[in-house]
């Protein structure tokens, strides 16, 4: 034990060099709180807590997990303290007690900043009497109900005057550093209000009556949508202005926001306008939907540093308890998962902040899984905060996509897609940024490749910038109808990017085949893909000295899949009319009965309907992949689609792809850089459980053989670890070290240093 004290003081000490930018803790306590506090924790108070909340333990738990900020349930459905509104409703259990001043004074008593928590979504009976014209209703007048409670309406009085109110009220009474909302954009787009309020101010913006139904075909729906996004918008404004005259200038109102753009895009919420306008974003994320895993984390990390900037913190709400599909609030998430939940969300730039439900818990093993790893962020925080991410591969996603092509089933049509990507990427151990359509040229000098999964609804500037990115010699990666729709969802006559696809949408197809396309997008048919050129006999086996010549040899695309002519595929394809230049790697091999077996042969052994075109010009690499081989990886899980896509990257990126890992195990991949520094995490998901939650236990890897390739140093250090504390030997060639990783457990943080 000894000698690894000593061994972990000496690395401390030289980590720390002189010239060395400064650890993120030594930061000038002249960085306001929404820069410094990397540590949250929240309770969320239930309505009998007042009876029972232990502030010092809560106190101690706050200490032992190193928390520098909280989220205090304050007001909004209830209110936790003695509000001089009357229709504020407080919990019987709380009596006269001021339960948020008292732990709003505890935590700034112990040096934390302080969120109040808001849920401005909805109202108890007696508030809905005395107020019938604050809340939504549908087309028949009927009020929106959520429960017993009844919802209010963003457009109505509640939004603009009793909140305001409400928000003064807390921070006069208690100097919050900011304020968080549960729940603050109102009814979702599956509930269209028509309540007296947003009736007029529909028809003072647009001269038009409310939509009567969901038409995404009809201009006035989509002005409507727009609407709902802007007025969101405005509120978010309207909140910081009135928290800021109250609390001064870094008194934030912050919301909270979710991962998922299919989710933001159901509420209303614009995430690149918010992004632009926020100095924090409280992510709201516990657990991944149907088909996804713990990398989706990182990925959502990543996602939205891409939006907010790498230099602002976006702490998530990790649950301590089962959350997601089952949720149980009262008893604990396998500690294993939650641990790699929240390394998985370190390694994605995301920072703790523990959540429970309840001030008392009978499952007490809620109360360990914090404390080690947020120790641990503390340990190594300035690793891990202020930090560029360093990947050649972007995935371009926009949420016009997922509004106006995804509409109704943006699950299937937008989200699968990029999953499936991504996870081809994790597996192939090829670290990737995701990318807003409108920052491409931005950030076009970051990457060697973008790839635009399903990416169809792209507008004329987007696809200009996409062109500008080959033009210059990046490859580009394009699947299903990418290119093919305008921004608001209208089918253009051909791929906007066909010239450069070398592919062009027949014209004759309509409308209808694209309604066909989307139903068969949730399907899995028995339909298969050929790969060009066909190698034929060898499939039948070589005769020994009678091998049959080869035709042609493969692109390097198909590299893997020699011993096969064919691979599954389960989507449908129509024909496309293709350039001249155009080579075509993948047919399309029609449906046939898997039952019985007797009938389990091809009845259209080949077509030329094209599932794979590449192009390899002077400029960009470029591959069109008609087929929806994402969406079916993100589905399948077949290992053929995961190889494909991989295949393509690295095609495509011309191999400008800046690490290499090699050795068995699922390990998701993320590079950085500070000045003077690059850091590697790898996060091990390889678990018994890995195909299906939870995890319950850790399965340890290795070795690895790791490459990785420095941003053009010529003074190149040294390597430490930060999980096994060791300095790690490497050997260096041509501007890559290597090195070579026994074993991984959990996650392993690398910091390559440069210097004297
Ligand atoms: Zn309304």
């Amino acid at each position: 034990m000894a000698a690894a004290t000593a061994l972990t003081c000496t690395i401390v000490l030289t980590a720390r060099a002189e010239d060395e930018p400064k650890a993120a803790s030594e930061r000038g306590a002249k960085d306001p709180w929404y820069r410094r506090t990397y540590r949250w924790g929240q309770t969320n108070i239930t309505e009998i807590d007042p009876a029972r909340y232990d502030i010092d333990w809560w106190r101690s738990h706050w200490k032992r997990t190193e928390t520098q900020g909280v989220i205090i349930n304050a007001g909004g459905i209830y209110a936790y303290y003695p509000s001089k509104f009357p229709l504020h409703r407080r919990p019987e259990a709380l009596g006269n007690r001021d339960l948020y001043g008292e732990l709003a004074k505890a935590a700034h008593d112990d040096g934390l900043a302080v969120l109040a928590r808001m849920d401005s979504n909805r109202a108890h009976e007696d508030f809905y009497r005395a107020h019938t014209d604050w809340f939504g209703i549908d087309s028949a007048g009927k009020a929106y109900r959520n429960g017993d409670l009844y919802v209010s309406c963003v457009n109505s009085p509640y939004y603009n005057e009793y909140i305001p109110g409400i928000l003064q009220e807390i921070i006069e009474r208690t100097h919050p550093q900011g304020i968080t909302d549960n729940n603050w954009s109102g009814l979702g787009r599956a509930s269209i209000c028509y309540c007296d309020n947003c009736t007029r101010r529909f028809q003072d913006r647009t001269g038009k009556s409310i939509p009567k139904e969901q038409n995404w075909n009809d201009p006035v729906y989509r002005l409507w949508i727009r609407w709902n996004y802007d007025r969101r918008l405005e509120i978010w404004d309207m909140y910081n202005r009135i928290t800021k005259t109250a609390g001064g200038a870094d008194c934030l109102w912050i919301g909270m926001n979710g991962a998922s753009i299919s989710g933001q895009s159901g509420s209303f919420r614009d995430f690149k306008e918010i992004c632009s306008r926020a100095e924090i974003i409280m992510l709201d994320y516990q657990s991944p939907g149907d088909g996804g895993g713990i990398q989706d984390n990182s990925a959502a990390g990543k996602l939205v540093h891409g939006l907010l900037g790498w230099d602002k913190l976006i702490p998530e709400s990790m649950a301590m308890y089962q959350a997601g599909r089952p949720t149980f609030r009262l008893t604990s998430r396998p500690e294993p998962e939650a641990r790699l939940w929240m390394l998985d969300g370190f390694a994605g730039g995301l920072q703790p902040w523990w959540h429970h439900v309840g001030a008392f818990q009978e499952d007490r093993r809620m109360f360990r899984t914090a404390e080690p790893i947020c120790r641990w962020h503390k340990a190594n925080e300035e690793y891990l905060v202020n930090r560029e991410a360093r990947a050649t591969v972007g995935l371009v996603w926009s949420q016009q996509n997922t509004d106006f092509y995804g509409r109704n089933n943006a699950n299937e049509l937008v989200d699968l897609p990029m999953r499936g990507i991504g996870q081809a990427l994790i597996r192939a151990r090829v670290p990737y940024l995701p990318l807003h359509a409108d920052h491409i040229d931005r950030d076009a000098a970051k990457f060697s490749v973008l790839v635009l999964p399903n990416l169809a609804a792209m507008s004329d500037d987007q696809v200009a910038a996409v062109r500008r990115f080959v033009k210059l010699g990046g490859g580009l990666i394009a699947t299903g109808q990418s290119s093919l729709f305008d921004q608001w969802g209208d089918r253009r006559d051909d791929f906007a990017l066909a010239d450069l696809f070398g592919a062009h949408s027949v014209k004759s197809q309509s409308n209808s085949s694209d309604a066909t396309l989307r139903r068969r997008a949730g399907e899995t048919l028995h339909t298969y893909l050929r790969l060009t050129p066909e190698l034929g006999a060898r499939a039948y086996g070589p005769k020994a000295g009678n091998e049959p010549a080869i035709a042609a040899e493969r692109h390097p695309v198909l590299s893997g899949f020699d011993e096969t002519d064919i691979i599954p595929f389960g989507g449908e394809l129509e024909p496309l009319k293709l350039d001249d230049k155009a080579t075509v790697l993948l047919t399309f091999i029609p449906a046939f009965p898997v039952f019985p077996p007797e009938s389990a042969w091809m009845r259209q052994p080949r077509t030329n309907i094209s599932g794979l075109i590449v192009i390899d010009s002077g400029e960009g690499r470029v591959a069109f992949v008609p087929a929806d081989i994402d969406r079916r990886f993100a589905r399948d899980n077949l290992p053929d689609h995961g190889r494909l896509l991989a295949n393509l990257v690295r095609w495509a990126a011309k191999d400008k792809i800046p690490l290499s890992v090699e050795g068995p195990g699922l390990v998701d991949c993320h590079l950085y850089t500070q000045p003077g520094r690059l850091i590697l995490h790898l996060v091990n998901l390889t678990a018994a459980g890995t195909q299906r939650a939870a995890i319950d236990e850790l399965i340890p890897i290795g070795p690895l053989k790791i490459k990785v390739q420095l941003p053009g140093w010529s003074n190149y250090r040294k390597t430490l670890t930060l999980v096994s504390k060791q300095e790690m030997p490497t050997t260096m060639e041509d501007g890559w070290i290597s090195f070579e990783l026994q074993s991984l457990l959990d996650h392993e943080l690398f910091v390559f240093f440069s210097g004297k």
